[in-house]
């Protein structure tokens, strides 16, 4: 039993105050529970780390801790209980476990390497015998620990974005490092509130030095931006813009489709995805369709060119040129009298400078893009959220690019 011990208090490199006192092993229930007991002089108090005597020792608590042999491993202690002169009597914290943490940090660390390999929170509760809430507690702190040991270092492009959760009842709004490929925050709601939130997340300094924050042609955004980073350049990028291009088009096929079907046509009957595709994604079949549609000079087919031909916008590398395209391009929305597009660029009109900032940020959008994209997968997985807290832990953990090593 002793050489057991002395075997068990090497394994787990405890500092010298801590004793290994008992190991018990329990072969029916494989699991092997650790004993041990504080038999330092006095004690460091846990809010200001000045040694103190002891008080009294706390009631037993344990901590799983990674599994012996397959053996499910368990520490048992009684922490010491300071009497310190400032702040009373307090509970010692265990060199082994975060406060409230009912595992240890090796354990801990274990889990956020497993969950990094394996998307799935359920996947690695069941992989390790845990409940889905245990996993989220381990997921939060582990945030918590990355967030905190973030640098203050320069941001010179934020994106800022909308994300629908619950079936888009509800909204979270995100904030992303462009040039870093990550996720800085997110916040509950839209509103110019909480971008503002948002925004303080940041340190003043970082703020200052912010050139260009890319968003959506939604207003609180722009006015949460003004308030925090006056400086900064607003910018609508492609991102943003065809998102709503895309819609027109669909609402011009939507209602040439109506009208064709009571006339006995059935033309347009399921080619939304079709209007959709870029031509260089086509395939050879996909683009022979497409032409025959095309051929058909319906009202659907002008809608579409009008939003292939504003693709040429993004390679404008002056704002001269760039507004001088814009203008070309409305008159002939215009002329083609279609009211859906025409409203998208009277839109675009009205947030012209945004647009015409991309010509000098040159932002990637393919940023905000491949994010949104692994978020999309988070939040399919996302069966289990019980709430927007644990949406915001996974989208930390997963695009947050953090060091939430132990
Ligand atoms: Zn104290």
């Amino acid at each position: 039993m002793e050489s057991l011990i002395s075997h068990y208090q090497q394994l787990l490199g405890l500092p010298s105050t801590w004793n290994v006192d008992d190991v018990d092993l329990s072969l029916p229930h494989k699991r092997v529970t650790i004993k041990l007991k504080y038999v330092g002089q006095d004690v460091k108090c846990p809010e200001c780390k000045v040694s103190c005597s002891i008080y009294d020792h706390a009631p037993e608590q344990k901590w799983r801790h990674l599994d012996t042999m397959q053996f499910e491993t368990i520490l048992v202690a009684r922490l010491p209980r300071v009497n310190c002169k400032e702040h009373g009597v307090k509970t010692a914290s265990a060199p082994w476990a975060d406060k409230h943490s009912r595992f240890t940090l090796m354990f801990e660390g274990f889990v956020v390497q497993l969950l990094q390999h394996c998307a799935s929170t359920q996947a690695v509760a069941s992989m390790l015998r845990l409940s889905w809430h245990s996993v989220d507690q381990i997921m939060r702190r582990a945030v918590a620990r990355g967030m905190k040991r973030r640098s203050k270092e320069a941001i010179r492009h934020l994106g800022i974005d909308e994300k629908s959760f619950r079936a888009g009842h509800q909204y979270v709004t995100i904030m992303n490092d462009l040039d870093g490929g990550r996720v800085l925050d997110v916040v509950e709601t839209r509103t110019t509130k909480a971008t503002v939130k948002l925004l303080t997340s940041l340190a003043a300094k970082q703020r200052k030095q912010v050139l260009s924050v890319s968003v959506d042609m939604w207003k609180p955004f722009a006015h949460a931006v003004r308030k925090k980073v006056p400086q900064a350049d607003l910018v609508h990028d492609h991102y943003h813009i065809s998102k709503y291009l895309n819609d027109a088009v669909d609402a011009v096929r939507r209602q040439e489709s109506r009208a064709l079907k009571t006339a006995g046509d059935k033309t347009l009957i399921g080619s939304k995805y079709a209007w959709l595709r870029n031509p260089e994604n086509m395939s050879d079949k996909q683009r022979a369709e497409f032409d025959q549609l095309m051929a058909c000079e319906l009202q659907t087919g002008t809608a579409w060119s009008l939003k292939n031909m504003f693709r040429a916008f993004w390679v404008l590398t002056t704002r001269d040129a760039a507004e001088y395209f814009f203008q070309y391009w409305s008159d002939a929305v215009d002329r083609s009298e279609l009211k859906p597009i025409i409203k998208v660029k009277d839109m675009m009109a009205r947030h012209l400078d945004g647009i015409l900032n991309f010509t000098r940020h040159r932002t990637t959008n393919a940023v905000s893009e491949g994010l949104n994209s692994k978020i999309q997968l988070i939040k399919a997985s996302a069966r289990g959220f019980h709430s927007l807290k644990s949406y915001r832990t996974r989208i930390l953990f997963y695009c947050g690019k953090l060091d939430m090593a132990i």
